[in-house]
């Protein structure tokens, strides 16, 4: 069967070579006579894996040695709770930049533990930008300082960290960890759901700076404890074993691939080739300017309901598959994460192009 190229915001397109060394290995893993969906999760064979992902990732990032790496479930929508019970502590009070649905949910639920200050909004213009931060005033007394580093929905990324001076920044960085280089030691935590550039979908990957694990708000489940996740290295419970078996695999793709900033060379090339076909067509209009486009999740759309539907029915026969944009945001997105192939994105405006002969 021939695979199709798959836009889908998450879970995403995994790259091939890691699909056919999980098959490979599904039966057999290294000669154990087992697959790593079966093994314990405190075997020596199971360990090297955990431990050969956090240190690949550790390399990949430039994680420092100052910080935890913890492999953890319940997806970046957990974080939007364990962040405030585990930092809202003396200071009940966070500052958030709100870009999105994400930024917002992020907000509702610290509001459940303290004061979730809105510094900066992007809602008056439906979030098609990131706020100018220049003059915000941050609470120099706030528990922490929270950003959403790529808006999924909407396609819009930061170029550039507030300074948050003492104050820790926190990173939901779910749909664009990995994609470009960042300087890890500009976040006091960053979050991500690995489901778009790192794995199937049920590993949540958390990077906290070690001073940040602290006491949490005396009511914090045990298993939403920073302190837990830390003290048993992951292995509190049993841990989204296959997952971080598949991260291990993405991470060392990744590192084949050149690593990090090479992978943003690639993403910044394929974006390219979205965007700029898009600024020059007379039919399709991308809602974002730069600089506040993402290269991960790129929307656009056509001038009325009936061509956008129309297009997605034609995209999906000729095997452009999950370009529906967001049921909030309507139109199409398409997501083109890591593993998304060049060849996928080329081929998508070609076939935009012949699109838009047919209708203009
Ligand atoms: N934050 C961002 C930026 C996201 O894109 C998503 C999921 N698409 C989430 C949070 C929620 O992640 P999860 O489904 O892992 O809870």
């Amino acid at each position: 069967m021939a695979r199709v190229y798959n836009f889908s915001a998450g879970p995403s397109v995994l790259p091939e070579p890691v699909l056919r060394r999980a098959a490979d290995e599904m039966l057999d893993y290294k000669g154990s006579g087992q697959s790593v969906m079966e093994m314990s999760h405190r075997s020596k064979i199971y360990e090297e894996i955990i431990t050969g992902a956090e240190a690949l990732l550790r390399k990949l990032m430039g994680i420092p040695e100052n910080y935890h790496v913890l492999f953890l479930q319940g997806g970046a929508s957990t974080q939007f709770a364990m962040v405030p019970l585990n930092l809202m502590t003396e200071k009940k009070s966070a500052d958030f930049i709100n870009t999105g649905i994400w930024s917002k949910k992020a907000v509702a639920e610290a509001k459940r533990y303290g004061t979730a200050r809105v510094v900066a909004t992007s809602d008056d213009k439906n979030f098609s930008y990131i706020p100018d931060l220049a003059g915000v005033a941050f609470d120099p007394q706030a528990a922490y300082v929270h950003i959403t580093t790529n808006n999924t929905i909407v396609g819009t990324r930061y170029r550039a960290f507030p300074d948050t001076g003492n104050v820790p920044l926190v990173a939901d960085m779910s749909s664009n960890i990995l994609s470009e280089v960042m300087d890890v030691r500009a976040f006091g935590i960053i979050y991500a759901g690995a489901q778009k550039n790192l794995a199937p979908a049920g590993l949540t990957l958390v990077i906290i700076r070690k001073d940040l694990v602290g006491e949490p708000q005396p009511a914090t489940p045990t298993m939403l404890r920073y302190a837990t996740h830390v003290e048993s290295m992951s292995m509190y419970n049993t841990p989204p074993c296959y997952c971080i078996y598949i991260a291990k695999l993405v991470l060392e793709w990744l590192e084949a691939q050149g690593g990090v900033a090479a992978m943003q060379k690639i993403n910044e090339e394929k974006a390219a080739l979205l965007y700029n076909y898009l600024d020059g067509s007379k039919l399709f209009k991308a809602p974002v300017a730069e600089p506040h486009r993402s290269l991960m999740n790129v929307p656009f759309v056509l001038p009325t309901d009936e061509l956008n539907a129309d297009f997605i029915k034609k995209a999906t026969a000729a095997g452009f598959v999950n370009l529906k944009g967001h049921r909030l945001v309507g139109g199409m997105r398409a997501s083109i994460y890591n593993a998304m192939p060049t060849e996928g994105v080329v081929k998508l405006v070609e076939f935009m192009k012949k699109f838009e002969t047919e209708n203009c």
